[in-house]
């Protein structure tokens, strides 16, 4: 596998993606085949059956290898399918310490599928590096986080947590999905293994569904790709090829995506309707420190507080330019609201520990005319 030393940019729109040899086409071709020719017993050229490995699957992991800075990656069906993997890397025993404010799909799968199997999984604030440190024990295989959080954009010092890991001979996972390696390389912080939903960012068109996790070590390949071929969870040729296309203008996307989350970001701060902006780009971020330090940019998500659940619904009601709907990352503006969508599932005693209150409203900034989606904005909250 090649991976350059060559700028992220250009890195991102090649590698990977070399011209095919054998007609030079431009883009990676979508290699829609379940089975490959063999010349006789034994003899093949690298490739044979789909599930187990797919050219332009192979192409794909080239090239996230090499946004992430990892050794190997290897992607799978959506992003939970990729956390699945990770989390059947392990057997019944070990334990596992988790962030309290993960994306609601992870403990979900934890707490209600594989916690029956004999995993044990811990919930702590990793935001402060000491309570990782005190819930490790015997038994801790892995640290499981993610930063920013999701919605309330808290931070975790990925270089400090490395170090606890290290120390303490504990793998440590980062999902990495609202950051996109453009503004977060959490591999070169310590990081062990790196996961995404490559539907977010990555893809950036709200196109198609799909995980990746990024290692570093060849024993982790080893079982990793031992799990695509053994659980069949893997991304089909053509989604592949929709994040290879995607990939391409990740870095132009994101520093767009940077524009205008910070220039919304300032917007909300001072609006009269808005009573409180959680965004890592603002100086009353309680970590913005850590943030200019970690992260190359702040990205283009945000929450901010409107107070109530009926202002909440008054303003997502008018809303025109951005659209009303769960997921993130994608071109177009899409905002929605955590206690009635993406967090649902906690109820309302599990939100209000964790800060969601039923007034806040999550917007992943788009990348449309940054002045339309102010605008939108305005209006919307003049409803309230
Ligand atoms: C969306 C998301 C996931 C799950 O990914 P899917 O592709 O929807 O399965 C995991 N982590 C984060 C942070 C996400 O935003």
């Amino acid at each position: 596998m090649k991976i350059t030393k060559a700028g992220f940019a250009t890195r991102a729109i090649h590698d990977g993606q070399e011209p095919e040899p054998a007609t030079g086409a431009v883009a990676v071709p979508i290699y829609a085949t379940s089975t490959y020719v063999q010349q006789e017993i034994g003899k093949h050229k690298g490739y044979e059956y789909a599930r187990v490995s797919n050219p332009t699957r192979t192409r794909l992991e080239e090239n996230m290898a090499s946004l992430e800075g990892g050794s190997s990656a290897h992607v799978f069906a959506s992003g939970m399918a990729a956390i699945n993997a990770i989390a059947s890397m392990y057997k019944a025993g070990d334990h596992i310490v988790c962030g309290d404010n993960l994306y609601g799909g992870v403990p979900r799968l934890f707490n209600q599928v594989l916690a029956n199997f004999g995993l044990e999984f811990s919930y702590i604030d990793t935001s402060k590096p000491d309570n990782v440190e005190r819930a490790i024990c015997r038994n801790t295989r892995l640290v499981y986080i993610e930063s920013p959080t999701n919605p309330l954009m808290a931070l975790t010092d990925i270089a400090a947590v490395a170090r606890i890991c290290r120390k303490k001979d504990v793998e440590l996972v980062v999902d990495n999905t609202f950051m996109s390696p453009y503004f977060q390389q959490p591999i070169a912080l310590g990081a062990d293994m790196v996961v995404h939903s490559t539907t977010k960012f990555l893809n950036g068109h709200s196109d198609g569904l799909g995980g990746v996790v990024v290692c570093t070590k060849p024993a982790q390949a080893e079982k990793l790709q031992f799990l695509q071929k053994a659980a069949g969870a893997i991304l089909s040729p053509f989604e592949c090829w929709l994040v290879l296309r995607g990939v391409k203008t990740l870095a132009i996307r994101m520093e767009q995506h940077d524009r205008n989350g910070r220039e919304i970001a300032e917007f909300l701060s001072v609006h009269k309707k808005v009573k409180k902006v959680f965004y890592p780009g603002l100086r009353s971020h309680p970590q913005y420190a850590l943030a200019k330090r970690q992260m190359s940019g702040f990205g283009s998500m945000i929450a901010f507080e409107t107070g109530s659940l009926a202002n909440a619904k008054k303003m997502l009601k008018r809303v025109r330019v951005c659209s009303l709907g769960e997921s993130l990352g994608g071109v177009e503006t899409l905002i929605s609201h955590p206690a009635t969508m993406t967090h649902a599932a906690l109820g309302r005693q599990g939100r209000l520990a964790i800060g969601i209150t039923d007034g806040l409203v999550r917007i992943s900034v788009g990348i449309e005319n940054v002045e339309d989606i102010r605008n939108d904005l305005e209006q919307a909250l003049a409803a309230i």
